[in-house]
């Protein structure tokens, strides 16, 4: 058997995340900036008073040693468990490593998070790694998979796109302050969204731009998590409310889930008016016709949920299709209609082997 040692990529991949391990310790700047640093750097406000967290600072995106960086600081947090689940700990630690690679090797321009300790926030330690910095429309096409060239606004981009900045690294932080609470995903990200909208009104007050954003900021969220099945970000309900439960979590993730689950079912019923490849973008155009279909059947019509569900992910996508010149809705080819009627209709099961009992004589 060839050891680990044989393999010259290994070990010097071995010898870099350990040596980062005393990175982390005595030498956090080669591989981020604090917080404040950072977005002065970005000529934004600075943010680190708004939060509890003693030390927050920000990977440099570019720099690959935040792989190991991130990796030690993973080992670190689940240390405790290495001794109760080595296998299960391990498995994770080695699955948290590879996708920190490949957002090294393939970065998107939103793949930010947020990592860190769990200690007393004035020993609290968090590392977040920052958004890209894009035009609004490439943000908004990141978050939803459209493909729009442009949108149009009523302010100005270049504005909602430093809100858009600031609004990522507010929700990060804001994700810092929760660490070592165990709660359902949705409602730390509901929680992260609500801080960093009541944090955009405090630094910006109501200009036109943070209007705008607050309502485009819902759409995005709804468009991600029908299309693309991300339920646990889907905030959108919950924006409005000021106590969030765990019950009104569960409901708002069920409630685009089951609304998914619908549309999924009419695009199979009518798989032959579309072509094969199934892209993020296409599926987000047959969502939408879907939706419409839905809403022209009883079945659509008479459920108050599926229904409200539906008319929000069309007014979505009517949003941001009315704000671009390019198509984000093709429509469907000659003019055809979606058939919603296969929904109630019984399953036909295959042929049953089991002989069939001969009838009790009487
Ligand atoms: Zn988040």
């Amino acid at each position: 058997m060839r050891r680990i040692g044989q393999f010259p990529f290994i070990r010097t991949y071995l010898a870099a995340t350990v040596a980062a391990g005393a990175l982390t310790t005595w030498a956090p700047s080669l591989v981020s900036t604090t917080l404040d640093e950072h977005m002065a750097q970005q000529d934004l406000p600075r943010l680190s008073q708004y939060f509890s967290t003693a030390q927050m600072r920000v990977y440099d995106r570019g720099n690959f040693w935040q792989v190991p960086h991130s990796t030690f600081l993973a080992a670190d947090i689940v240390s405790d468990d290495f001794a109760k689940k080595p296998v299960s700990t391990s498995i994770a630690l080695a699955a948290f490593n590879f996708s920190a690679l490949t957002r090294q090797i393939l970065p998107s321009p939103a793949d930010a998070y947020a990592m860190g300790t769990d200690e007393s926030f004035t020993e609290r330690k968090c590392y977040v790694r920052p958004p890209k910095r894009v035009p609004i429309h490439e943000m908004v096409n990141i978050f939803t998979d459209l493909e729009a060239k442009s949108y149009r606004f009523n302010g100005d981009p270049s504005k909602l796109a430093d809100l858009f900045y600031v609004y990522i690294m507010a929700h990060e932080a804001r994700h810092c302050d929760q660490m070592g609470s165990r709660q359902m995903t949705l409602l730390h990200e509901t929680d992260a969204d609500t801080y960093a909208i009541q944090l955009l009104r405090h630094i910006y007050g109501e200009t036109p731009e943070l209007r705008e954003f607050e309502n485009l900021l819902p759409h995005l969220r709804v468009i991600a998590a029908v299309a693309h099945g991300d339920t646990s970000h889907a905030s959108d309900r919950a924006l409005d409310r000021t106590q969030h439960t765990v019950m009104q979590a569960v409901d708002d993730q069920l409630y685009y889930t089951r609304l998914t689950a619908v549309l999924r079912e009419i695009v199979r019923l009518n798989e032959d008016l579309f072509d094969d490849a199934d892209t993020d973008y296409e599926r987000t155009a047959r969502y939408y016709h879907a939706a419409q279909a839905l809403l022209a059947d009883p079945i659509g019509r008479n459920n108050q949920q599926l229904r409200q569900a539906a008319e929000t992910y069309i007014a979505a996508m009517d949003d941001l299709a009315a704000r671009t010149d390019d198509t984000l809705i093709p429509t469907l080819p000659n003019g055809a209609r979606l058939v919603t009627a296969g929904l109630a209709s019984s399953y036909l099961p295959a042929p049953s082997r089991i002989p069939l009992r001969p009838a009790p004589t009487a």
